[in-house]
């Protein structure tokens, strides 16, 4: 497997990489990483459907991309992504997955469509008061002091990070910014967790800086992820004759591992039918998804309380690992990840309105209609003073194909789930769907005499609690997670969040999807590069523009600076005159 830029590999049809006809595979989990590895076979690969078996414990495919409507609860969505478009891989794969909305078109012709004709930005990134505009005015409000502790971590090499927390590197002077605010409710970073995650973000994203503070920067699909990315690849493998085995826990792996030659040997999982193990050859090549951020999540009700239940259990993504790592040190440390969920934990809860009482509210403060079918809040908008770090969105209504045209469907969530709230003095996690609605209204500017009576009859809420949606934030080092193929490997790789794969960053779609492709190609040569992380932490450009763009349009020369400081900066802006890196300080601002 090697990496690649532009067009030439990008369009290349890989020829059948050799053996391929006496090969079969055999993947565990069905989750994004998962999907992707079995079409990668399937396309690049030119293995045969029939050839291909996804072994997935839960009754419907999709893991963490959730999006269903259950009997008797309703609509929920654990979550609504934010994605980009330098999601190398994942464009690279949806260009060849039909859409199962419009005839004709890719899932990616539909999102480009979708997304140039109605872009993503938003009129109200956070309020504070109770309804009231949180007056970001699109600033990052960073002081000088700010900026080069930002500047510091985005030029520290990895291994200066190994294990360090955020909290280690940084202090107020960041903490205190809106450019904290908006970053860690955006990407679901808590201070404790891990510096070298931070430092991966900013360079991953350097060329977004600029659209943070409004979302300009996103893009989203037309409906839930279930509906938009799942199926429509689910319905791919299925025309390929791909084997899927639903309610099927792999609960062991048996490796060979023979000096620096490593083989998984024996497949054990349980299913309906009892314990059964699938005796594995050098032809027989295994995925396997390792760890997972939606395990051991639970589902509450309007009436009910999503359980806070941590407990690893045989069959799940964890304790699965675990016993894979436990073989070689090389298959990662699972428990730098999983050790401690109240510090990996948060909720989402999915409201559905049910009648006109609520979307009044939702208009005030995204400042556009709800029901036209195009951008509503433009990505979440923070409540800046709430005890639970409340965010909340509506995407594009309908956000489920089966949504009533007067419903809306929506996403709160909370950063800190172990704090009482301002309005429902309980901790998000003791709370039923009806009081996190509560809370949420209020802190929509509801009359405080109208919020139960608007959460228990004009609104449907399902909280969701998920111990591990954090993990792989946790401070790591390196080898805490495997190489997406583990050096000696003969037939197996690992796949997801916790998969080892340069530059990307992790609570991605694409990062799934990479480990995907990467492993597929890497264990059957296939002959066509895998497109390197977007470069834009090399682009001179790029890194003079979010300079600018971070410290609100302020020019170099306005920085707080001590004599020596300012006699270099004029030495060195005296060495630039008349070359083209003047040209380009000016062209971004910066003198
Ligand atoms: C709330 C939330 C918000 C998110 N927001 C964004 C966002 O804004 N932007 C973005 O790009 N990404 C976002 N993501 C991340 C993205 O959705 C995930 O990273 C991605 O979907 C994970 O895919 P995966 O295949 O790696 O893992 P998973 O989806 O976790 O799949 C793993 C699968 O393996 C199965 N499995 C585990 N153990 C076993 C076993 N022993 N036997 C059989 N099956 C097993 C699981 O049941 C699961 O189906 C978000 C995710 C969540 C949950």
């Amino acid at each position: 497997m090697y990496y690649g830029s532009g067009n030439y590999e990008a369009f290349v049809r890989p020829r059948k990489p050799k053996d391929v006809d006496k090969k079969s595979a055999y993947i565990v989990g069905s989750g994004l990483a998962a999907l992707s590895a079995a079409c990668f076979l399937v396309r690049d690969g030119q293995m045969q459907g029939e050839k291909i078996h996804v072994l997935e414990k839960d009754p419907i495919p999709g893991g963490a991309c959730d999006g269903y409507q259950y009997d008797s609860v309703g609509y929920v969505m654990r979550g609504g992504r934010e994605m980009d478009n330098h999601f190398e891989v994942m464009w690279d794969l949806m260009r060849d997955i039909p859409s199962i909305e419009t005839e004709g078109l890719s899932v990616l012709d539909e999102y480009y469509y979708l997304n140039k004709d109605d872009p993503n930005f938003s009129l109200m990134r956070a309020t504070k008061e109770r309804g009231k505009d949180g007056e970001t005015n699109k600033q990052f409000a960073i002081s000088d002091k700010a900026a080069k502790q930002i500047m510091d971590l985005f030029f520290t090499p990895d291994e200066e990070l190994y294990d360090k927390r955020i909290q280690d590197i940084w202090d107020d002077e960041v903490f205190g910014s809106n450019f904290w605010l908006y970053w860690r409710t955006m990407f679901a970073f808590e201070n404790w967790h891990s510096a070298l995650e931070v430092k991966l973000y900013l360079k991953r994203y350097i060329h977004h800086i600029e659209g943070l503070p409004d979302f300009k920067a996103l893009r989203f699909t037309k409906y839930n992820q279930y509906e938009s990315m799942i199926l429509p690849m689910i319905k791919y493998l299925e025309s390929h004759n791909v084997n899927f085995v639903y309610d099927c826990h792999v609960v062991d792996v048996k490796f060979d591992i023979n000096g620096d030659r490593k083989q998984a040997k024996k497949l054990v999982y349980k299913s309906s039918e009892g314990e059964k193990t699938i005796e594995l050859t050098e032809n027989d090549l295994l995925f396997i998804t390792n760890g997972g951020c939606v395990e051991n999540s639970t589902m509450g009700s309007q009436n009910s309380v999503a359980e806070f239940k941590p407990e690893l259990k045989e069959g799940g993504g964890w304790d699965l690992w675990k016993r894979i790592a436990a073989q070689d040190d090389s298959f990662g440390h699972p428990e730098k990840f999983c050790y401690d969920p109240e510090q990996t934990n948060w909720m989402s809860a999915t409201v559905t309105t049910l009648d006109d009482k609520i979307p009044p509210y939702v208009q005030k403060i995204c400042k556009r209609d709800p029901f036209t079918g195009g951008v509503v809040t433009g990505g979440i908008v923070t409540v800046k003073d709430s005890s639970w770090l409340l965010s909340w969105t509506f995407n594009r209504q309908p956000q489920f194909r089966t949504q009533k045209d007067d419903q809306l469907v929506g996403w709160i969530y909370g950063l800190f789930t172990d704090v009482p709230g301002d309005y429902i003095k309980k901790p998000m996690r003791d709370c039923t769907g009806k009081e996190i609605c509560m809370e949420w209204l209020y802190h929509m500017g509801v009359p405080e005499e109208q919020i139960e009576e608007l959460a228990e009859n004009s609104a449907n809420t399902v909280p969701v609690m998920m111990p591990y949606i954090t993990a792989f934030f946790m401070p790591r080092a390196k080898g805490d997670r495997p190489l997406v193929v583990p050096e000696g490997s003969v037939n197996f790789a690992f796949l997801g969040q916790f998969a080892e794969t340069p530059r990307d960053t992790i609570f991605t779609t694409e990062y799934s999807m990479r480990t995907g492709m990467e492993a597929v190609y890497t264990l059957l040569n296939v002959e066509r590069a895998v497109p390197e992380v977007w470069a834009s932490t090399y682009d001179l450009r790029d890194l003079l523009h979010s300079s600018y763009a971070l410290r609100d349009g302020k020019k170099i020369t306005d920085m707080q600076m001590s004599m020596m400081e300012k006699m270099a900066l004029k030495k060195v802006l005296k060495k630039v005159e008349g070359t083209d890196l003047e040209k380009l300080l000016k062209e971004h601002k910066l003198i």
